[in-house]
């Protein structure tokens, strides 16, 4: 339960080593089934090639860092120990099942606010828990992504100056668009998702123009509040 300091956050990363990309990755409906409201290990499914696909860009020395909204924690669908136990397991079934080993779990506890509205810095489609991540494991959001099954998650990513990656199983409804929400890529798999990635990334050696995103906009600037 630490405090947020706000200069500590103007403050560059304490560790001086380059700032790695990263993959923000959406839990439910992305790398593991959406089962709302789901705490109980016991229901725990990856998606399709979803492990596989983590094993390869691990290889690629990109960070893994999960971003995950869970209002059921506001709710009191769970509680924090239940939802503890749940992401311990899904670390260790990743560990275990595919040697992947994640740099990051951000969670976000809050529920929306009324009539929709933000109630809180990090739940996306808003980008606190992406720069959040940054700050703690000296990630570049100019050279990252975030893939999810919502537009939210497209938003969120290009909120914090990443690129923004639809991974459509079915989770998005409403398809409210602008150009925030806009996706740079759209996948109904995973290996596309990483063989993507892997390219951008080839690309990207020894080319310092190169960013992650495709057309959509980054607006980072405007929302460091
Ligand atoms: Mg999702
Ligand atoms: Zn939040």
């Amino acid at each position: 339960m630490g405090v947020l300091d706000p200069l500590a956050m103007l403050m560059p990363p304490p560790v001086e080593r380059p700032l790695r990309p990263a993959l923000f990755i959406d839990k439910d409906g992305t790398l593991i089934e959406n089962v709302p409201y789901n705490a109980d290990p016991a229901l725990l499914r990856f998606m399709p090639g979803a492990g596989e696909a983590l094993t390869r860009l691990q290889r690629t020395g990109i960070a893994l860092v999960i971003v995950t909204n869970q209002s059921g924690l506001a709710r009191g669908y769970f509680t924090r120990a239940q939802f503890a136990r749940l992401q311990q397991a899904l670390l260790q079934r990743l560990q275990q099942e595919f040697g992947v080993a994640i740099d990051g779990f951000e969670v976000c506890p809050h529920a929306a606010g009324a009539e929709g509205r933000p109630g809180c810095l990090c739940r996306k489609p808003a980008p606190g828990m992406l720069i959040r991540a940054a700050h703690r494991h000296g990630l570049d959001l100019s050279r990252s992504w975030m893939v999810g099954d919502i537009l939210d998650d497209v938003e969120a990513g290009h909120r914090a100056g990443a690129g923004g990656l639809l991974f459509d199983s079915g989770g998005e409804t409403t398809w409210r668009r602008s150009p925030l929400r806009e996706p740079d890529a759209v996948f109904t798999d995973w290996a596309a998702v990483a063989d993507h990635i892997e390219q951008a990334l080839q690309t990207a050696t020894g080319d310092a123009r190169w960013n992650p995103h495709g057309t959509a906009p980054s607006n980072a600037s405007t929302l460091n509040a």
